[in-house]
């Protein structure tokens, strides 16, 4: 009998991603709901493909009769950007810990194994200089610092998890990103600002030609990682082989791809100006430099550097990142070049229509 999966939000950058990933390469089959479909391609011709749209704090008897059919859940609803961590921290609370916490423990009544998405952002601002899953200290500041209210959130659910392990024998995996990016992961075409996490704002700033802005400077660091990488360490996940990612916490990152966000913004610009409808644009884009508190507010605080271990990983999963960030760029601005009609709205905005 095929696998039966069910991606909850299906539709999001990670969602959409895995559920192409396995409609392509694996002979599953994918129950998935989201909002709505505009990232799924192809997929919905597939028929192993059984998509819903709808909303899971609203479904929620689709939901728990999904995870009670299939064998694996992958819930991967929640809201995963920092500007709407200091703007919206209660609908980033209910979403993200109380719409989750009701499918967790479906999966412990029903025993379903649970593929949890916790999150780089969980080790805060860590002292450990490379983060690792079993020892590093998870630090976050004030309460008045409403950031920390999504690393709160998914902190406390993987510690939820982890004791419905020890307790009930719940089947999980918890798997920490640390800034995926690629195709689909924000829109681009959006002119307001803080809507989208850092790359895919720098390419918005180049498209609708406005400065890039570096937060405090720019000297912050991030390891990136392109989003096919991340899928194939969730494939091997998702077939856990021998058990090997049951009751495990796995850092999926790529270290290779530390950069600073200054470098991120410079690569960008550099990168872009390859692609003929981004160069002249991309020439033309600047620099420059804003405090934290003027891009984000007073509830913001921020992360220095984040560099993942993935030694266990590499160890257990066989899996490693292979894709370095001029690549990821790359491929991603091709994504989001060839899109039908792009940077239409950004023509016209410039041309005041
Ligand atoms: N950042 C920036 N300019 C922007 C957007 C973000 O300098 O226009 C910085 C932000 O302060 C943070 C880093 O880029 O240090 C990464 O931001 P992102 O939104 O991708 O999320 P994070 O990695 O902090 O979760």
């Amino acid at each position: 009998m095929a696998l039966k999966i069910m991606i909850l939000g299906a539709n999001g950058f990670i969602g959409s991603a895995l559920t192409d990933a396995i409609l392509r390469n694996r002979p599953w089959e994918v129950y998935g709901i989201d909002l709505a479909d505009n990232k799924l391609g192809d997929s919905p011709k597939n028929e192993r493909f059984h998509f819903v749209e709808g909303d899971i704090t609203i479904n929620k008897e689709w939901v728990e009769y999904h995870v009670k059919k299939c064998d694996v859940v992958v819930p991967l609803v929640a809201i995963a950007n920092p500007a709407q961590y200091v703007t919206h921290p209660l609908k980033v609370f209910e979403l993200d810990f109380e719409a989750n916490i009701d499918v967790v423990r479906h999966c412990v009544k029903y025993g379903k194994r649970l593929i949890f998405p916790s999150t780089s952002e969980i080790y805060g601002m860590s002292p450990d200089a490379v983060l690792d899953e079993e020892t590093s200290p998870l630090v976050y500041g004030p309460i008045n610092k409403q950031r920390w209210i999504y690393a709160a959130s998914k902190q406390l659910l993987d510690r939820v998890i982890y004791a419905y392990g020890v307790r009930d024998n719940l089947d999980y995996t918890l798997f920490r990103p640390f800034n995926f990016i690629g195709p689909n992961l924000d829109n681009v075409e959006e002119p307001k600002e803080g809507s989208s996490r850092v790359f895919t704002q720098f390419l918005s700033n180049v498209l609708y030609k406005r400065p890039i802005k570096l937060v405090d400077g720019g000297s912050q660091k991030r390891s990136f990682t392109y989003i096919d990488d991340a899928i194939e360490a969730l494939l091997t996940i998702l077939e856990n082989q021998d058990n090997r990612a049951s009751r495990r916490i796995f850092n999926i990152g790529n270290p290779g791809n530390c950069i600073s966000i200054r470098e991120l913004a410079e690569r960008t610009i550099r990168i872009a100006q390859e692609f003929p409808v981004l160069r002249e644009a991309a020439r033309a884009t600047e620099i420059v430099d804003i405090s934290a508190g003027e891009y984000y507010g007073k509830y913001y605080q921020d992360i220095q550097v984040r560099v993942p271990n993935i030694e266990a990983a590499k160890r257990d999963l066989g899996w490693k990142p292979t894709t370095d960030m001029d690549t990821a760029i790359r491929r991603t601005i091709d994504f989001y070049v060839k899109q039908e009609g792009f940077g239409t709205r950004a023509a016209a905005m410039a041309a005041g229509i």
